[in-house]
């Protein structure tokens, strides 16, 4: 970097710059991967394990149009590609967070609510679904009057509470 203008004591760089409209560059392979390495592999906005790239969204934190210009550089500051200013989340949190919003998203609110929002829904969705099932599994088996149904032995099988075959014999559909 060059500092001559600093002997002046004039600033190196005109901080009120803004970057120009659209100034966002591709983010290689390699800073997407030391941005992940320092996430310990885990969503910015749910904390849970990232899965696939594909499915993973990164984005610059602050957003690049709010950070200032370097004009000669002809790069933002911080620098857009410093891996240290990138974050990944999932795509599915990362458009929730987004949706209803213009410009860049706010993943700067790491931890916000709309993180703690997406946590509890996956969660919920995740046990009402295990609910619908033991309670379908359940009516089916109270519908089927030919069914067996293997009632848990209190005193010998507490382990085993549902039959070794999951689901009651279906009925053939014509
Ligand atoms: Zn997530």
């Amino acid at each position: 970097m060059e500092h001559e203008t600093e002997a002046a004591g004039q600033p190196a760089v005109d901080l009120s710059l803004a970057p120009p409209k659209g100034y966002r560059p591709a983010i290689p392979v390699q800073v997407k991967f030391t941005a992940v390495m320092r996430l310990d592999g885990r969503c910015a906005l749910c904390g849970e394990r990232l899965g696939e790239w594909k499915a993973t969204e990164f984005d610059h934190v602050p957003a690049l149009q709010a950070r200032s210009w370097d004009p000669v550089a002809e790069d933002t500051i911080p620098a857009a590609n410093d891996p240290e200013h990138i974050t990944a989340a999932h795509k599915d949190c990362h458009e929730t967070k987004t949706t209803g919003r213009q410009g860049e998203s706010k993943l700067s609110r790491r931890g916000g609510d709309i993180a703690e929002i997406n946590k509890t829904r996956r969660l919920e969705k995740a046990r009402l679904e295990r609910e619908a099932e033991i309670k379908a599994y359940r009516e089916r088996l109270l519908a089927t009057g030919d069914e067996p149904i293997e009632l848990p032995d209190p005193k010998k099988k507490r382990k085993r509470e549902w039959p070794k075959r999951p689901f009651p014999k279906r009925q053939k559909l014509n």
